[in-house]
């Protein structure tokens, strides 16, 4: 499934926080949103997923406004999950997990063997199934994040968009959530992932796209886009850039080194 931004602007009150954006995610393929704070990252995520209107252009999902798509199809075919999602209180992981399938339920249907089988690999494969009797109150930041996402796979979506997901992980979980997100993806998932890590983006994205002011002023692979002018450019003269095999290295550089 592909997901396309075409001239997308949208913002809050009298700001327009977003302005002419064209990002596109093709099914099999990750394309990672990078930019500093503030530059409009939630917002693209928000115009990509109706929960925020459009100001002007136009959002496609497998070449169809999103507008048009009827409610319960989207609801299957696209997972989100945002940055600080909440869970409801009172549930158990393996309850919370279970919601994903709720798109594909009938109303007080029981869960088909279907359902079942795409709780428990959601649960195997965020290492969350220990997990599954607790109640998300006694959870980690972390453990809770990939609750969140196991709830997000369990809904086995076509598209998946993910903001700021790594957060809360330590670098072991990081690179996992990652790297099970490109198993998906090489099965034909689309992903869309917003990450503050640019190095992680560089070597988990297959493209980058670059926010800076509500702008996208470059997109590509990461070696064509993390370049030293660029980077400086976008995140303060604070960095350096260097080769690493096929990616980038982006480096903080401290005064006078
Ligand atoms: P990023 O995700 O890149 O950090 P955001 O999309 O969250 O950036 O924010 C972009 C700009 O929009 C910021 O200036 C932020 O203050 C503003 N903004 C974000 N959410 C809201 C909101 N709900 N109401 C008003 N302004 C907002």
């Amino acid at each position: 499934m592909s997901l396309e931004a075409r001239g997308v602007t949208a913002g809050y009150g009298g700001t327009d926080v977003l302005v002419g954006a064209d990002v596109a995610v093709r099914p099999g393929e990750m394309v990672g949103i990078i930019g500093p704070n503030g530059a409009g990252k939630s917002t693209l995520l928000r115009a990509l997923t109706r929960r925020l209107p459009l100001r002007a252009g136009h959002v496609l999902l497998d070449d169809r406004e999103l507008d048009r798509w009827p409610r319960l199809a989207l609801a299957r075919a696209l997972a989100v999950v945002p940055q600080t999602a909440t869970l409801p209180p009172g549930y158990t992981v393996a309850e919370l997990v279970a919601m994903g399938r709720t798109p594909h339920q009938g109303l007080w249907r029981p869960a088909s063997r279907e359902d079942r089988e795409a709780v428990s690999w959601a649960l195997d494969h965020t290492d969350t199934r220990h997990l599954r009797d607790r109640s998300a109150e006694e959870l980690s930041g972390g453990e809770r994040q990939r609750v969140v996402l196991a709830r997000a796979l369990a809904q086995r979506p076509r598209m998946l968009l993910l903001d700021e997901p790594t957060t809360h992980l330590d670098l072991r979980y990081q690179v996992e959530l990652l790297t099970l997100t490109r198993h998906e993806v090489a099965r034909g998932l689309g992903a869309l992932v917003v990450l503050h890590d640019l190095n992680l983006a560089a070597r988990a994205c297959d493209r980058l796209a670059v926010l800076s002011a509500g702008r996208v002023v470059a997109q590509g692979t990461a070696s064509e886009v993390l370049t030293a002018p660029l980077v400086r450019r976008v995140f303060g003269e604070g960095v350096e850039v260097r080769p690493d095999g096929e990616r980038p290295l982006v480096l903080p550089r401290f005064g006078g080194t």
